[in-house]
């Protein structure tokens, strides 16, 4: 595994902190980096609320990232409580894809940090709806 990763995962779970915030809100038990194609990692941690206020730690990385006025994504790691299930869930997949349509399907997503198996946003997100192939 390549020095990135590994700071991409230290970023992570340098925010990962499940608390409770309020009696509807609670955070931080999922954690996530996301790499911008500049190199700066930026990193997002969920946000579970009642009446699906809540977001992904993948998204908020992400809008850390638009948030910074960086645009693009090379790399995306996440933290679950589930060791080894890092693959984002279909709403992150949709940012991602309509964030970068014609270039998405490049995202690399660490899949198993145990074992540094990764994967493209292509490879388990073929025949999207946008697709300029
Ligand atoms: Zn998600």
């Amino acid at each position: 595994m390549d020095k990135i990763w590994e700071e991409m995962h230290a970023a992570a779970e340098a925010v990962l902190n499940a608390r409770q915030i309020s009696e509807f809100v609670s955070a931080g038990e999922v954690s996530a980096a996301v790499l911008s194609k500049s190199g700066r990692i930026y990193t997002g941690v969920c946000i579970d609320t009642c009446s699906t206020l809540g977001i992904c730690a993948e998204r908020n990385a992400i809008f850390n990232m638009i948030t910074n006025g960086e645009y693009e994504i090379a790399r995306v790691l996440c933290i679950a409580p589930i060791e080894g299930k890092g693959a984002p869930c279909g709403a992150c997949r949709e940012l991602m894809v309509q964030l970068m349509p014609t270039s998405y399907k490049d995202i690399e997503i660490m899949l198993d940090y145990r074992t540094g198996k990764t994967i493209t946003l292509g490879e388990i997100t073929p025949e999207w709806w946008i697709d300029y192939d």
